[in-house]
């Protein structure tokens, strides 16, 4: 076998550290028909597996109660009242009387039962599927004897390098940081949510790995390097060592760009633009807040929600966004409404369906659902009061949704003032320019909106109809493709005519190559990963608007996206040398 697996840097840092495999899904089922005599053993099979199922429940139950409180472990007791459903256990039996081996038996009706509650009238019912899932696939396992592939309960202290075929952002913010070290994934690119979640964490990353399950057995050591996109399997001791001397090298760049810390982001010809950062979660901000950015130019809200089994409450949600304002005292921070749907779906998912990212999710999602809609408004409303808060609106197709949300803000406004709850009656609200809907009438858009933000990912996602999670496509996600370029563009020039703010959020603000291609169309407010934002510094410092508006001037006369790239780098070449600094490869960002 191949001894370094290629993947995509994901999130940066290098660990070493035994595979922890996670197979989370439904395994195959071997298909026999039991002898008469085998069937009271087989029954009695099953409920043994039942009973060690209910045992890790147990355990897993209070690891999370522990760890993260009692409501995250109440799915879990959930869980362990499915494996006791009567109805359950009566059909299973009967079914194994009908000589069907315990797995097949039990399949049988667990899969039955998903498809029914996925199909209920009830959003309750539907969210437990999940639940379902996760009991099927424990109770499979043991009756098979399948090694254990527990996704919460790795012990503390393993540095363990979690290798899974694809990991939804639910499951990523329920490992425990103190077990697993690194995450390695088949599926997934450079702009997939589980990618940007991982930098946003700080855990070592490379996805887009294709096939990784399939080749390693799950007892092997690994070096894996989310830096250079490399998972390296049983290594030798030099290069264990060779690693350890790269990560130290790491650390001492990084702690150069922290001295641009405190220095503006100022270009050669004295243009100074907005650089802000983008938060997943509200721990980050303290962090986040010394990074030297000019504030919050994305915070991703639907975070708050993933992993959990109810909705964040109005107090909740106020206190992580007032916690996220003070943290940036004078400076802007913008907070997104919760942008769930697609792959960032909360534990126990959403209603099947064929197109998630084309789906009921984001601004659709929260307009339908005024009364949850409206609760994190008015926490948004009373967080602002401790500072700059502005409100932005994800995947954003049409004005009327626009519309529709300025009216429920004063809903959520008058309520707060019947109350007598302190709050900021108007704050900034902005759209999204993420589909090539919002960017083809943002013109029609711009009276109404106080700011633009263009959300790159999905931007190049939806006008390329490249999806953004797909490994087999990562090469043909190209954010210089002339089209995204001429989306961005007109956003841009339609934001200028009407001096309003445009800033960048998505991923391509925080490499080096397209950032400069975002400057040369004109953009001056960019948002970036809070590791970037030095790297982006060091480049606007090193440039100058001039000469990247030329370079893209000429770039967009072609045709292609690695046309463009190639005029583009030549041009930062330039720079580089000029100004005797490394601008750092893509795979370099955090
Ligand atoms: C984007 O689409 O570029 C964006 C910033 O939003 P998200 O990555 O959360 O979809
Ligand atoms: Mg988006």
């Amino acid at each position: 076998m191949e001894r370094t697996l290629q993947g995509i840097s994901a999130s940066p840092g290098i660990v070493v550290g035994p595979v922890h495999f996670l197979r989370w899904e439904v395994p195959d089922i071997p298909q026999h028909i039991l002898a008469d005599d085998a069937v009271e053993d087989e029954i009695l099979r099953f409920h043994d597996a039942r009973e060690r199922a209910r045992e890790r429940l147990h355990h897993v139950r209070d690891r999370a109660a522990k760890r993260a409180g009692p409501e995250e472990a109440q799915i879990f007791e959930m869980q362990e009242l499915l494996l006791d459903d009567p109805e359950m256990l009566k059909h299973v039996e009967s079914l194994i009387r009908h000589s069907l081996g315990a797995e097949q038996a039990f399949h049988q009706h667990m899969s039955d039962w998903r498809q029914a509650f996925s199909r209920h009238a009830s959003a309750e019912l539907r969210e437990r599927v999940g639940d379902i899932l996760d009991v099927e696939i424990r109770v499979l396992s043991l009756l098979l004897g399948l090694p254990d592939h527990d996704p919460v309960d790795v012990p503390k202290g393993a540095n363990a390098v979690l290798v899974t075929h694809d990991l939804t952002p639910s499951l990523t913010v329920q490992l425990d940081r103190e077990a697993i070290a690194g995450i390695a994934t088949d599926a997934g690119t450079r702009t997939s949510h589980i990618a940007i979640l991982t930098r946003s964490l700080g855990i070592p990353a490379v996805v887009g790995l294709r096939d990784a399950t399939a080749r390693l057995r799950g007892d092997e050591l690994v070096i894996l390097d989310g830096t250079a996109g490399t998972l390296n399997v049983n290594p030798t001791a030099e290069e264990i060592q060779r690693y350890r001397e790269r990560a130290a090298d790491e650390a001492i760049r990084e702690s150069e760009l922290s001295s641009l810390v405190d220095v503006e982001a100022v270009t050669l010809d004295g243009v100074r633009l907005t650089l802000r950062v983008n938060l997943d979660l509200p721990e980050e901000a303290e962090l986040a807040s010394r990074s030297g950015a000019d504030g919050v130019g994305l915070m991703r809200t639907e975070f708050l929600v993933l992993s959990r089994t109810t909705m964040p409450d109005e107090d909740e949600q106020y206190d992580a966004y007032s916690r996220v304002v003070r943290c940036f005292p004078g400076q802007a921070v913008i907070i997104r409404t919760f942008d769930l749907g697609g792959d960032k779906l909360p534990v126990g998912g959403y209603p099947h369906e064929a197109n998630p990212f084309l789906g009921w999710r984001a601004i659709r999602m929260c307009l339908d659902q005024p009364d949850m809609f409206k609760t994190q408004l008015r926490a948004m409303l009373r967080a602002a009061e401790h500072g700059d808060l502005r409100i932005l609106l994800p995947l954003v197709v049409s004005i009327d949704e626009v519309l529709a949300t300025r009216t429920l803000l004063r809903e959520a406004a008058s309520e707060l003032a019947s109350n007598g709850v302190p709050h900021k009656t108007s704050v900034p609200l902005g759209v999204m320019v993420e589909t090539p809907a919002a960017a083809l009438t943002a013109d029609a858009m711009v009276d109404e909106v106080d700011f633009f933000s263009i959300g790159s990912n999905d931007l190049v996602q939806y006008t390329l109809a490249v999806d953004r999670g797909n490994a087999n496509l990562a090469e043909r996600f190209t954010p210089l493709h002339p089209g995204v370029l001429r989306l961005i563009k007109r956003t841009a020039d339609i934001g200028r005519a009407r001096q309003l703010e445009v800033c960048v959020c998505g991923e391509m603000a925080s490499d080096p190559l397209t950032a400069y291609a975002l400057i040369g169309l004109g953009i001056t407010h960019l948002s970036v990963a809070h590791r970037a934002v030095p790297l982006i510094k060091r480049l606007v410092r090193n440039m100058s608007v001039k000469d990247a508006e030329e370079s893209m001037g000429k770039a967009l006369k072609s045709g292609s996206a690695f046309a463009v790239g190639a005029v583009l780098q030549a041009s930062l070449d330039r720079i580089a040398v000029a100004g005797e600094v490394a601008l750092a490869h893509p795979a370099e960002l955090g």
